[in-house]
Order: C-alpha cells, then sequence, then structure tokens
C-alpha cells in the first residue's frame, strides 16, 4: 500500500462532548494514519437529530484542534449524504433483502439478536414512511474478518448477529447503514473502540451486499472507570476540554500501549508519537481500567 492509498477517519457523534475514550480513537487513528503517511479525516455523524448535543458539532473539533490534531480536507458531515443513504437503500431493496419489522422494542427484549419475526414482510419497493415500523435488512451470511489489534473475528447469524434495522421506525438512517455506507467509501482503514466490534460484523455484511469496498479494521480497548463501565456521556465522562492537554496527550499514549516519550510541548507530542506509533502494540484486549 502507497502511503497516498492509507485514508483513516474519526467518526464521533455529536451526542456530547469528547471524553478520554473518544482520545483514544482519535489518537489512535491519527497516529496510524500519519505514521504511514496516509491521510485523516473527520466525519461527524449526525444522522440522528434527536441524540445530538446543540453545539456539539462545533465543540468537537474545537477539542480536536486544541488537542493538537490536523485533519485533511473539509469535516464530513453525514446530515449531508442522506441521498447516498438513500440509493444504498435502493440498492438493497432491489437485491430483496429488505423487509418492514413492526416489533416494538418491548417485543424484542430479552432477543440478543433479532429473531426474525417479520422476514416475511419483505417489500419491493422502499415504502413510505408511517412512524410504525422500521425497515430491516436480512443478514443471510456468517461474517468473518481479520482485525489488526483484535485478530480473527468470526460472526455467526443468529447467534452474534441478526436482521439489523437500516431506516428507524422514526424514519431516520440507522448509524449501521450510514457508517457502512462512509466507511466504505473511500476509507482504507476504520480504527475504533472495541465497543464497536459486533456492529463492524453488520457493517461488513452490508457492505458485502452493496458489493462495496470493505475497510481494514483495528479495535482499540475501550476506557472503562474506577466502576468498570465504559466511558460515555451516559456514564457522565468528564469533557478533554477541562484537562490539561499534554498529560492527557501522554495518558491517551501510554493507555495505548506505546513506548514512553519525553516531550514537553504538544507539537513536539506529535512529532514524536507518529515516528513512534506502533499498532503491533496496542493491548489486544476489549476494554482496561483507565
Ligand atoms: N459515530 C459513532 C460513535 O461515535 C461511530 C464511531 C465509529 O464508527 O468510529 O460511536
Amino acid at each position: 500500500m502507497t502511503s497516498a492509498d492509507y485514508v483513516g477517519r474519526f467518526a464521533p457523534s455529536p451526542t456530547g462532548h469528547l471524553h478520554f475514550g473518544s482520545l483514544l480513537a482519535a489518537m489512535a487513528s491519527y497516529c496510524d494514519a500519519r505514521s504511514q503517511g496516509g491521510s485523516w479525516l473527520v466525519r461527524i455523524d449526525d444522522i440522528d437529530p434527536p441524540r445530538a448535543m446543540p453545539c456539539a458539532t462545533t465543540l468537537i473539533p474545537r477539542s480536536l484542534i486544541r488537542y493538537g490534531f490536523q485533519w485533511d480536507g473539509e469535516i464530513v458531515f453525514q446530515s449531508a449524504r442522506t441521498q447516498l443513504y438513500q440509493q444504498h437503500l435502493l440498492s438493497l431493496c432491489k437485491k430483496n433483502v429488505l423487509f418492514l419489522c413492526h416489533c416494538t422494542r418491548k417485543e424484542l427484549i430479552g432477543h440478543a439478536n433479532y429473531p426474525g419475526t417479520c422476514r416475511q414482510h419483505r417489500v419491493e419497493k422502499i415504502p413510505e414512511p408511517n412512524g410504525q415500523s422500521a425497515l430491516r435488512v436480512l443478514i443471510n451470511a456468517n461474517v468473518a474478518f481479520d482485525d489488526l489489534i483484535q485478530g480473527p473475528q468470526s460472526f455467526i447469524v443468529g447467534a452474534h448477529f441478526g436482521d439489523t434495522v437500516v431506516v428507524r421506525r422514526d424514519d431516520l438512517f440507522s448509524y449501521a447503514l450510514c457508517c457502512a455506507v462512509d466507511d466504505a467509501d473511500g476509507i482504507s482503514h476504520v480504527i475504533r473502540g472495541s465497543d464497536l466490534l459486533p456492529t463492524t460484523g453488520v457493517q461488513v455484511r452490508l457492505m458485502q451486499l452493496l458489493g462495496l469496498n470493505i475497510p481494514t479494521y483495528a479495535h482499540i480497548p475501550v476506557a472503562l472507570n474506577a466502576d468498570q463501565q465504559k466511558l460515555s456521556k451516559q456514564t457522565l465522562a468528564d469533557p478533554i476540554d477541562e484537562m490539561p492537554v499534554l498529560p492527557t496527550l501522554l495518558r491517551a499514549w501510554q493507555f495505548l500501549g506505546q513506548t514512553e516519550l519525553n516531550v514537553h510541548s504538544v507539537e513536539s507530542f506529535w512529532q514524536a508519537a507518529i515516528a513512534a506509533w506502533r499498532l503491533s502494540r496496542v493491548p489486544n484486549c476489549q476494554s482496561q481500567e483507565q
């Protein structure tokens, strides 16, 4: 692979401030891309307005700049790409793998994976939104891929994953569909938290069904708080904006298993980090305490 072929990305959802867990995903994807001379894009996954925090789309780039990240090109917004998602939805429809699902959340309680209840409601054209039913895609094959950090992964239909929602009941495209379409659109490497590993199986299957290019994946361990919970907005993770930049960068670097750096400024941190980065040093566990 030449450096021009390496395209990494960081794809936060604008649901809150960036926290230490987000910094880890940003750092790992950035260092891996830059250390191979590749490009690094920022995509804001703003496809879910009900979950969005007003002003997060302004705050996120600001935090990235404060931490010294330099992305290539313009920031991509999923909200500007709905036509593309619609085209891919049509393409799934033509493949006869979409069905209308009327199951309520309550009916699905207790099922780790979708039990296939509505599979017989196959659609031949995209139905008008009715606020009552979601559109699901039939997941009809197992998926296997090699994760650069976590090793070989396999997802068995029914056991690890099931038919997935592509258009939600509230008529919004699902994260799984949008992310699959976007990552297959010129991204060569997806480096992100291991909490997203199960979704990767679904996304790879969607890419296969759509005949798209499948990127290389690497899933880093997610950071846990002292109560062993994943850092997130729900677990009230502190915003990185409230932390001192260089010590926080060094803490993230250490979390990612990298060799100690002796640096005294943010600029020299990135210079040294990009030169010293080794993906092979990232711990191959799915989570660890921060
Ligand atoms: N936007 C999603 C999130 O922040 C997905 C991230 C990703 O795929 O890297 O959880």
